[in-house]
């Protein structure tokens, strides 16, 4: 066997032969005649990666697509939920890196975009997996980590993983950080990403691409928008959707129901669920993070007898990741998540998708449900319903093309939870805190989607709602709409909000930030005519939520001679949707003037002192937090519509592990 030198001259010798041979038949190659891997034209180093990783047969996108991406063409992917795509991306990257002969030394040549962290996170693994044998070099950039540690790696990795706001910030703020050599731009979930939450930070970093690369796109639910096609300079484009004319646009193991259920009673039927299916593993969605974080933190004081998890986006990273991978692991548990975990995420052996809030779309509807029942594995969905919105889902299910028939819950087997949750909610400030918040935050969500066939707020019981929550009586909320081009609306509640991880909530209903020029403009529905004391407005100033305290209210009420204990809420238009009584409990957060001034003065001061210490710990925790990282990242997750938020948070450990994997490949 010949050394050094010669022995290197003779590797490289075998490898332009393999070359020549892969790209001559790749001209050739028929997609009909593939049934294995091993009959697609790739490198030794890839087929061994993939037979390692326990590969074989390919899939129908892979079957379809690899071929098209491997001789150049810009592709869009559409294939159900966990119909392999990930490999019909990834596979196409690491030949033409091969067949480039790209080194560390040229930088990115590959840059792959997921919406979500944990998404990306994923994507890396398999990378990791099916791209061991090869010499280049790959990274994950998901924020959370080191900036400075990142930035000096980042000029050296050949294949980047990275969600749009962390690559964004490096396209900013690293020096000698270049795209030039980029020859394959992928997208993943593309249609999420080329929507209105990513827009900002996908045409930026689109600037800074050369033009003149293959693009990549993947989804389940594919954009085929124009519009986003020219955004991305796309050259002829194949389309490929394999399961274009299927029966079903969800995965034919997919068992779907539905069950019709009253808001006040969802919650019930949620543990009774959870109560019968505890050897099981179950995703369940809900709306938002507040909602999500309220059942987790009652339900697991309720012990429905299952390991019980939470997922959603304003967790710090470290935590986020440890909960992804020990659902992951586990093989009975119900995880409490956001959209955060809609797309993309292959969880191992989901039983159960259980959708306790309805969907924005039947798009987010068949991310959801497509957490299971995937790669030939069997799964079932539960979507609940309330009467208001059945008639108007299920017709959009039926349109594109969902299969989904209902079911009734057995009554002898609901728990009812309520009154436990009264007990919590009575007995720990927090929990009725949490109560309350959930209670806005949902009310948020109906509000601001578009499909009003299906979210209409002014059928929803809210009083029962709240009451289901824990809570004596439903926490009042005012609506206010901007007055500038967008019919923005924003909610205020009174109430305190001091949860470390939500900073940021009265961001969440903003599309774009409101100037100060835009505040004075904006329109309270309640006209709020008498300007707040000027100790609390110095405190709210730029702020979007006007503080008013319960004496102003009271007077403002009493001046308009609106009807005390009612609970008023208003259309986009400023229309009274609906009027309802609130009783007179002590809790009701209608204005009892039984209590008259005193008490209301008295409750101002300490609302006054309360914010003071809550901002004095704002500012604290913000100080702190500045130190601790300083660098953040600034992707985007939209949980409702409309919404929008900062991650930052930091992760180490396995993804730097992963990381070096690939590197030291190099
Ligand atoms: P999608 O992106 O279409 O939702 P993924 O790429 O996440 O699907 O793949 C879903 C599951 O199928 C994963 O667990 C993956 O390992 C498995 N898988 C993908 N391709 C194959 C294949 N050719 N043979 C066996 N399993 C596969
Ligand atoms: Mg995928």
């Amino acid at each position: 066997m010949p050394r050094g030198k010669g022995r290197r001259k003779l590797r490289r010798d075998d490898e332009t032969r393999e070359l020549r041979d892969v790209s001559s038949q790749l001209e050739t190659v028929n997609s009909a005649e593939i049934v294995k891997f091993s009959d697609i034209p790739l490198s030794k180093k890839s087929l061994d990666g993939l037979r390692e990783s326990g590969y074989s047969e390919v899939t129908e996108i892979q079957r379809e697509a690899i071929p098209l991406a491997l001789q150049g063409r810009d592709v869009l992917g559409a294939a159900k939920t966990g119909s392999g795509k990930t490999l019909a991306f990834l596979i196409p990257v690491l030949e033409r890196l091969w067949a480039g002969q790209w080194t560390p030394l040229d930088g990115v040549v590959a840059l792959i975009i997921s919406p979500t962290r944990e998404l990306a996170y994923q994507i890396f693994e398999v990378l990791c997996k099916v791209g061991k044998n090869h010499d280049f070099s790959g990274g994950l950039v998901i924020g959370g980590k080191n900036l400075k540690e990142e930035q000096e790696r980042i000029q050296k990795t050949n294949i980047l993983v990275c969600t749009p706001g962390r690559l964004l910030q490096h396209m900013d703020q690293t020096a000698h950080f270049y795209c030039d050599n980029l020859q394959l731009l992928v997208l993943d979930e593309a249609d999420r990403i080329l929507d209105l939450g990513f827009s900002h930070a996908i045409n930026a970093i689109i600037e800074n691409l050369p033009k003149k690369r293959q693009t990549l796109l993947f989804s389940a639910t594919q954009t085929r928008s124009v519009r986003d096609l020219a955004r991305l300079s796309l050259r002829d484009p194949e389309y490929v959707s394999v399961h274009e004319n299927a029966r079903f646009s969800t995965p034919h193991q997919l068992k779907q129901k539905y069950i019709v259920c009253d808001l006040p009673e969802k919650l019930n039927v949620l543990f009774s669920f959870l109560k019968s299916h505890t050897k099981l593993k179950l995703l369940i969605f809900l709306s938002s993070c507040k909602q999500v974080k309220f059942v987790y933190e009652t339900f697991r004081r309720l012990r429905p007898g299952l390991p019980i998890m939470a997922l959603y986006g304003r967790q710090k990273q470290l935590k986020r990741m440890a909960i992804y991978e020990d659902f992951c692991r586990r093989s009975a548990a119900a995880l409490f998540a956001t959209d955060v975990a809609a797309r993309g995420l292959d969880f191992p052996a989901v039983h159960w998708v259980v959708q306790v809030d309805c969907p924005e779309n039947v798009d987010t509807y068949i991310h959801r449900v497509g957490r299971t029942a995937r790669y030939e594995k069997d799964g079932q969905a539960l979507l609940i319903l309330m009467p208001s919105e059945s008639e108007g889902m299920l017709k959009v299910l039926e349109e594109k093309r969902i299969p989904i028939e209902e079911i009734q819950i057995n009554p002898k087997k609901v728990f009812s939870v309520t009154s436990k949750l009264a007990a919590f909610c009575a007995q720990d400030t927090e929990m009725k805190h949490w109560a309350q918040r959930t209670f806005v935050t949902y009310l948020k969500s109906v509000y601001l989607q578009s499909n009003k066939d299906i979210f209409n707020i002014e059928k929803l019981p809210t009083d029962e709602f709240a009451l289901s929550l824990g809570l004596s009586a439903a926490p009042k909320i005012r609506f206010k709409k901007e007055s500038t081009r967008h019919d923005v609306c924003k909610f205020d509640f009174c109430g305190d909000d001091d949860d470390e991880e939500d900073d940021e909530d009265t961001e969440l209903l903003k599309l774009k930030p409101v100037s100060a020029t835009e505040l004075t403009e904006t329109e309270d529905f309640f006209d709020d005519d008498e300007p707040p004391r000027d100790n609390v407005r110095k405190k709210t100033k730029g702020s979007a939520i006007k503080a008013v305290t319960r004496v102003q209210a009271a007077k403002k009420l009493k001046r308009k001679r609106v009807q005390l204990n009612t609970k008023i809420v208003f259309d986009e238009e400023g229309q009274v949707l609906m009027e309802m009584k609130c009783g007179g409990e002590e809790d009701s957060g209608g204005i009892d003037v039984a209590e008259a001034e005193s008490g209301l003065r008295k409750a101002d001061r300490d609302d006054v002192d309360r914010e003071r210490e809550r901002v004095k710990a704002k500012h604290k925790a913000q100080k702190k937090r500045k130190r601790r990282h300083d660098n953040s990242d600034n992707d985007e997750e939209k949980e409702t519509s409309g919404s929008k938020k900062k991650l930052v948070s930091s992760d180490e450990g396995n993804l730097e592990q992963l990381a070096l994997k690939l590197l030291s490949n190099t």
